[in-house]
């Protein structure tokens, strides 16, 4: 099957008319890769949704090219969006594949220099508001009701139904939903969008029960968890560092209905998860998409980790998005002479 993007793919299952543009970066459509290594040591069959391979980096994508294509349809001026990073990178993208302009409102100095240097790149307007991520979306509402701009955060309902994609994929490939799913969360959108996707396939008879859906957060800004509002989110996973969740209530509701649970991890629990995904697998994932995995092991250490389940980890983003949030945390090169010996006595199994 060749690539044709989320528009195409699910034409009959998206809001489409016949005058939304068939934008299409052939988003979607990612690896769901088996993590044999990882799935032995936890005692389950792992796999991991490769989001990380979409065209820009991130899940993101899967929404923004419906969003930004019924911006179009419905004839706004322009698109604006604040991000922790992935959102902005991504309504950059498309805004320009699409033509048209893009307003991005991001936390000065908050965001992972790769998805920045994409925003720029792609010809967005960046503005770097002070104040953290909650207070940059508060002031994008603000633009779009006082401009004739679409809003493309998570706010905008057609980012959720794209992202319903990740859901149906999953389903489209096994033919059955796995046991548990478990990703990262921040505003808490994708986890809403993935109950959403699997409800509609049940309705649908495509599946006959829902996957148990695990939310995790970062324990220094885990308003889901803690269950109040989190004025100074902190963590190094800027993907997840909201205190204030959008969709909070659709998130709560999607874990009630599917008996999941939302469960938070330290920052040295996301790189340590991190590392072993990259070293004992081969993937590399920002710190944001390492936390599902973190969650894992640690529910394995109490115990509580049911064996032999089959379990889906969503890899939200793309590890080279944000290289500083590991590269001083981790060896650097050994240095050595330019000689044969030197070389030679270095190359020791
Ligand atoms: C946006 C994002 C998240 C959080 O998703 P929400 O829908 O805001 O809960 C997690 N990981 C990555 C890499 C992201 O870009």
């Amino acid at each position: 099957m060749t690539r044709k993007g989320i528009l195409a793919t699910y034409e009959k299952f998206l809001p489409l008319t016949e005058k939304t543009p068939r934008l299409s970066l052939c988003e979607g459509d990612t690896p769901l890769l088996s993590l044999r290594h990882l799935g032995t040591e936890l005692g389950i069959d792992l796999l991991a949704k490769y989001d990380g391979l979409n065209p820009t980096g991130s899940f993101k994508d899967r929404g923004m090219v419906l969003a930004v294509a019924k911006a179009l349809e419905e004839g706004a001026r322009a698109i604006v969006c604040a991000s922790t990073g992935n959102t902005s990178a991504s309504a950059a993208a498309y805004g320009a594949a699409a033509g048209i302009p893009c307003f991005v409102l991001l936390p000065a100095g908050q965001v992972a220099a790769g998805k920045l240097a994409q925003a720029l790149l792609y010809g967005a307007r960046v503005l770097a508001v002070r104040g953290n991520f909650d207070r940059a979306l508060e002031l994008a509402r603000l633009a779009a009701g006082e401009r004739e701009m679409a809003l493309v955060n998570s706010l905008n309902p057609y980012r959720l139904f794209g992202q319903r994609s990740g859901a149906w994929e999953i389903c489209d490939e096994l033919c059955s939903p796995p046991d548990w799913l478990i990703l990262p969360v921040g505003n808490a959108g994708n986890i809403s969008a993935y109950c959403a996707g699997f409800e509609f396939y049940r309705e649908i008879g495509r599946i006959d029960k829902l996957p148990r859906l695990f939310g995790v957060q970062a324990d220094g800004a885990a308003p889901l968890v803690r269950g109040f509002e989190i004025d100074t989110p902190e963590t190094l996973a800027t993907a997840i560092r909201i205190g204030r969740p959008v969709s909070a209530d659709k998130a709560r509701r999607a874990v009630e209905v599917t008996k999941g649970q939302f469960l938070s991890v330290t920052d040295d629990e996301i790189l340590d998860a991190q590392r072993a995904l990259a070293s004992g697998e081969g993937v590399f994932a920002e710190p944001a998409s390492c936390a599902p995995l973190a969650a894992l092991r640690k529910l394995k250490a109490q115990g509580k980790l049911p064996e032999g389940i089959r379990v889906v980890m969503v890899l939200t983003g793309n590890g080279l998005k944000d290289p500083d949030a590991v590269i001083h945390r981790i060896p650097l090169p050994e240095e050595i002479d330019g000689t044969w010996e030197a070389l030679s006595a270095a190359l020791e199994l």
